[in-house]
Order: C-alpha cells, then structure tokens, then sequence
C-alpha cells in the first residue's frame, strides 16, 4: 500500500499503463497470511514489481502501448513473469512503454507519454521509460523491460538507476512481444545491484517454450563485497569517447574514472574500433527488417483491434484499415523501412550488407572482450532529452542509440550504472559490457564501481 500511495502521487508521470492494486493488496494478504503459517520466505517474496506492457501477464491487459491491441488480454504469462510468481513477487502494475518497444524516449505510446521523474519538461527515455520512471521515483521495487537496442540500459541511464540486459538467450522471451526475434532480451531495472541479480537468478534459464534461450545453467550472480578486488583489465574504445556526439562533460566525467580506475592499480587500455559509426545503421536495417516480419500478425482478424469497415468490404481493405488506423507513426516508418530492406533488389544492398556488419561486430566484440573482462563505454550521448526535442528528426534519434546497439547486435551482456550528475542537474551513468554469458563478471565490476 505503500508503493499504491506513491502511485497516486506520482500520477502525473504517467508510468502506467494498467495499475492491479486490489490485486497486489490481496496478494500481499495472502502471503502475509503463508508467511504466518509456514514461516519461510521465498527468494522474492513480497517484493513488488512492475513489467513493462510488453511482457504478458495471464488474464492482464497487453497492449505493447498500441492502439492495435488495446484491449487485448494476455491468456498467458511470459515464462520471466511465471518465474517471478514462483517466488512470490507481487506485480502492481504493467508500465508504459513506446508503442511496440520502438523508440528512445516513451513519447510513441497511444497512452501518453511518461514523464522524467526529476523534471517533467524531459523524457525519461525509452522504450522502457514507463519501467525507469517507475523504479525511480519508487513507485515499484524492480521492474521488467525489454532491450532490443538499449530499451533498458538508455533509460536506466536517463532515470539514475540500474539496467541490465542480460546475454541474448539468458532469459526466455517466450510471452515477451516480438519486435526484432534476434536482438530482443528481457532486462531488469532496479537501484540495488544484488536485487537486480536476485532478479537475474529467479528469471534466467532454460525453458521449453523458447528454443534460442540457453541450456546453461544459472549461476550465483550475487556479487562479492569486495572494495579492493584484484587488479581488474578493462578497456574503452578510442573512437566512443571521441566521437563528436557526445557531451564533453560526460566525456570528462567517464576520462576521470578511467585516471581513478588506473590510479587503483587497474588495466584500463584504450582498444581500437573501426565501426561505431556503423552500428546504428545496420541495428535499424536488421531489427525494423524483422519487426515487418513480426508485426505482420496485427492484421485485424486474429489480434485486438478491427476497424469497421463498410458492408461487403475486402479482407485487403479490413487489413489496410485496421493497419492504418492501429499503429502509430514510429511503427508505420519501421514496417515500411524493413519491407524495403527485404525486397528483391534491395535485399542484398542493405539486409545482407548489415547481416555482415553484425558478423564483423561480433567477431571484434569477441577479440576484446576475449582479452578485457569488461568494455566501459558511455550509454548515451546526452543526458535525458526535452519532451518533442528530437520528434520531428528520426535520424538523429537512431543515431543516439550508437553505443547500445553494439552489445545487441553482438549477442552480449550490458549495464547501465547511476555514477554521475551533469551540472544541468540530470542523472547519467556509464555503460559495461561484458563476454557473452559473463553476467557474474558484469555484476561484479557494477558493484565495484558503485
Ligand atoms: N531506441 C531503440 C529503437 O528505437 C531501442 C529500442 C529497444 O531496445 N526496444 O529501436
């Protein structure tokens, strides 16, 4: 009742997008009432979540901020939400989002956009801006996002907290709405790193109902108290904190951590990357390429909305009005973009072009991340942006997802770390990334930093 409280004052950010309170309070009752009898807890019992309205949650809305599926119920959970009941968490709410997880700032849902929790004229970033805001401002304990190309890590940096996007296949996306298959992961938000690897550790794992999440088993992700751990070999890339998109004080904020880091006794080398400014690119030909594909099921007869149409109409013209009418303008611009990609003439200009990118990316990924533990690099060029600044410029908002986008197309674990304020008063914080299926090493190093 505490967090509903909050909820009700906080109103204003517009966070979410359905609130369960009877519900939570009851189960909070309930387990109260098991506690009592058995006198045992569970791994999170009673700690209360929010999921961002792309996870389904059996017998809840699951919009994906859409007009196409605002009234749609879930008939089932995602296995990372079933895994969460498992161990008693309480689920308060699903939280805003931009409309199919595509964007970067929560300004592309059909319910309004969210509000950055420390100055209400910015986004709190996004696609997950609803799941940020929300553990910001303490409206929930944890919450559950979606990272596809920095959904999670971007507006965890915007907020000051804690996002994690795990190695790709380290949690099941069985029940997590499809944007693009090959890059999307569930990830954690969170202030606290050993509850985001509690979180980790309950949701991660095998699952029969999705076939790319990995057999390997779970590890213990809780990291050592250690506050002088052994010499630890990092780098950067030269050409990340060079590039002209970045503000200078992020820069010298993330410069004097490294002079800290080596002044500790640390390895912290500078590394060579030749394809930053690629990275962006071949993310949106690659992932709207696959959302045109995905989204291609919201065709009016067998998922929520249906526009009305004359008597004795088409099926191509239910189709063509229900499209036109259910999606919004971000979501359009991709299915267009990626049907282009696709077609014959264009496919190998562009799709297999970016298909080898990805390749060349994640054979450099693995070159360094074979010799460093961890990869530091900024989250996001600028600190949180004003609500309609970069609205009418497409481009250059893809252009900002530069240094996420590289652990996706890659395969790899990152996070976002709160370690820094901008003297313009917001939050930023400095992205890890790590081996694949390094998320012990990731933990660690963020706690150490922290
Ligand atoms: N900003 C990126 C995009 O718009 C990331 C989205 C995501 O990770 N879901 O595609």
């Amino acid at each position: 009742s505490a967090y509903l409280d909050r909820i009700a004052l906080h109103k204003h950010l517009n966070a979410f997008i359905h609130l369960y309170a009877e519900e939570a309070l009851h189960r909070a009752r309930a387990i109260d009432a098991r506690i009592q009898r058995e006198r045992t807890l569970k791994r999170l019992t009673g700690v209360v979540f929010g999921i961002k309205d792309v996870i389904a949650y059996a017998h809840h809305p699951l919009t994906a901020a859409s007009r196409m599926l605002k009234d749609f119920r879930s008939v089932y959970s995602a296995t990372a939400v079933e895994r969460l009941l498992q161990e008693e968490a309480i689920i308060i709410g699903s939280l805003n989002c931009d409309e199919f997880a595509m964007g970067s700032s929560t300004e592309n849902s059909w319910f309004g956009p969210t509000l950055h929790p420390l100055n209400p004229d910015y986004v709190p970033g996004g696609s997950s801006g609803g799941s940020a805001a929300a553990v910001s401002a303490d409206l929930c304990m944890l919450a559950l996002g979606s990272d596809t190309g920095g959904s999670v890590r971007q507006p965890a940096d915007f907020c000051g907290i804690i996002g994690l996007k795990p190695t790709y296949g380290r949690i099941s996306r069985h029940g997590l709405i499809a944007y693009a298959s090959s890059f999307d992961q569930i990830g954690i938000f969170g202030k606290d790193i050993a509850d985001v690897a509690t979180t980790l550790e309950v949701i991660a794992g095998p699952d029969e109902f999705d076939s790319t999440a990995s057999p390997l088993p779970v590890e213990s992700y809780q990291p050592v108290n250690n506050p002088e751990p052994p010499s630890m070999k990092l780098a950067y890339m030269k050409e990340a904190l060079d590039h002209p998109s970045l503000d200078r004080e992020m820069k010298s904020n993330i410069e004097k951590l490294i002079d800290w880091l080596i002044q500790k006794g640390h390895i912290v080398d500078a590394v060579h990357f030749n394809y930053l400014d690629v990275i962006a690119p071949a993310y949106y030909v690659l992932t709207t390429a696959e959302a045109s594909a995905n989204l291609a099921r919201y065709d009016g007869v067998r998922y929520g909305y249906r526009a009305s149409t004359e008597e004795g109409a088409s099926l191509d013209i239910c189709y063509q009005k229900t499209r036109s009418e259910g999606f919004g303008k971000e979501v359009k611009r991709r299915i267009l973009l990626g049907t282009y990609v696709l077609s014959e003439g264009y496919y190998d200009a562009y799709y297999t072009k970016a298909q080898q990118v990805r390749r060349l990316v994640a054979e450099e990924a693995y070159r360094i991340l074979h010799e460093y533990t961890c990869l530091l690099m900024p989250t996001f060029p600028t600190t949180a942006f004003r609500l309609g600044e970069n609205m009418d410029d497409p481009v250059k908002m893809y252009l900002g997802d530069l240094y996420t986008v590289f652990a996706n197309l890659a395969g790899l674990p990152a996070i976002s770390i709160p370690l820094f304020r901008h003297s313009n008063g917001l939050p930023f914080g400095l992205q890890l990334v790590a081996g694949r299926f390094q998320e012990k090493k990731l933990l660690e190093t963020a706690a150490y930093l922290l």
